[in-house]
């Protein structure tokens, strides 16, 4: 991750954090919407404890993924499993975010985290955290079995390969990502055109030559990555943040993001020769239903979610306590600007209706 945790000075994070928030509640305010209060909606607010944000605006994105909760809800753990345990206290906080009579309490999740050294008062990377949660989630589940679909559900696989300019000789490396870590460019730039780079072939001269197992010895190369397979819940990390002489920065450019996205004409640009049993087709649709948003600059800032209910199929914003429904063209107001989509939670679609899998 290339977030400085250290940068993030609490006392800083305070008084601009909570700067920003007005800032953005200003914000949607003067789009003409009313201020509803959170028991009105299906989607849950929760309490910000100790800067909580980032961790409340996963746990939004983790309840609208109803498939984890589902896989949570068959395991039953002995009683006496200690408290640290990050799947018992996500499947607690999840289960008591279905109550939508009052914000939830997910205190016992982030007293969890924090005894896994998530530090209380500190500005947290959401894409860090989403893997932190989703590790532990599988190294502490007892029962391998759903361990495994935890993995299975959000597993990006994809293959490496280097192959050498001079004798052609291919180096497959196998690779499994949570997320899929998009760099973006100055400017403007659509999702498309950021996973198509992300998959585009590099090649490898000079300093960055690869040693060749046939030829023994470094040669220029070129450098590829396939799709192996695709997860039924696909998460694409924006890369906002660079580092630039031990700074952290972050880019405003415009990045446009679709409802509706095929990722299976990138499946078919990278297919490799040897494609294996199960490979991404050509028509691999996958729908927005959540957005991790980032507000603020590199060093500060503040985070909130959009969630598509599954239950009214209506996109609300969710900043901690506060919920409330919006329209679409709200949440394309995160392509650009100092409130921007961070992490992007896509949901596989079935191919032979407009449902969703
Ligand atoms: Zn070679």
């Amino acid at each position: 991750m290339q977030h400085n945790r250290e940068a993030f000075e609490p006392a800083a994070c305070l008084w601009i954090g909570a700067s920003w928030t007005k800032m953005a509640r200003r914000s949607l305010l003067s789009r003409s919407f009313s201020l509803n209060h959170y028991r009105a909606y299906d989607v849950r607010g929760l309490f910000n404890y100790n800067l909580s944000c980032c961790v409340n605006a996963l746990l939004q994105s983790f309840s609208a993924t109803t498939e984890l909760l589902d896989i949570l809800q068959k395991w039953h753990p002995p009683a006496t499993i200690g408290r640290n345990n990050i799947p018992l206290q996500l499947k607690n906080a999840l289960c008591a975010m279905r109550d939508t009579s009052n914000p939830a309490s997910h205190k016992n999740l982030l007293d969890c985290l924090y005894s896994h050294n998530i530090h209380r008062f500190t500005q947290q990377d959401a894409d860090e955290i989403f893997h932190i949660i989703l590790n532990l989630s599988q190294k502490q589940m007892l029962d391998q079995d759903l361990a495994q679909e935890i993995r299975s559900l959000y597993d990006i696989r994809m293959e490496t390969q280097l192959m050498c300019s001079e004798c052609k000789y291919v180096q497959r490396v196998p690779s499994s990502y949570f997320s899929l870590p998009l760099a973006i460019f100055e400017g403007v730039n659509t999702l498309e055109r950021c996973i198509q780079s992300f998959f585009q072939r590099q090649n490898l001269l000079d300093g960055d030559m690869c040693y060749c197992d046939s030829c023994g010895q470094k040669q220029p190369s070129t450098h590829e990555l396939k799709l192996v397979s695709l997860p039924r819940i696909l998460c694409v990390h924006l890369k906002r943040f660079r580092n630039v002489g031990g700074l952290t920065w972050k880019l405003f450019s415009r990045v446009t993001f679709p409802e509706t996205l095929n990722m299976g004409i990138f499946a078919a640009e990278g297919q490799s020769e040897n494609v294996v049993s199960g490979s991404p087709q050509a028509d691999e649709h996958y729908r927005l239903y959540a957005v991790i948003v980032h507000i603020g600059y590199a060093m500060s800032g503040h985070y909130i979610a959009y969630i598509r209910s599954t239950q009214d199929q209506t996109w609300y914003y969710a900043d901690d306590r506060t919920v409330q429904p919006v329209s679409w063209s709200i949440v394309q107001s995160s392509y650009e600007g100092t409130e921007t989509a961070y992490l992007l939670l896509y949901r596989k679609m079935s191919r032979n209706a407009s449902g969703e899998q």
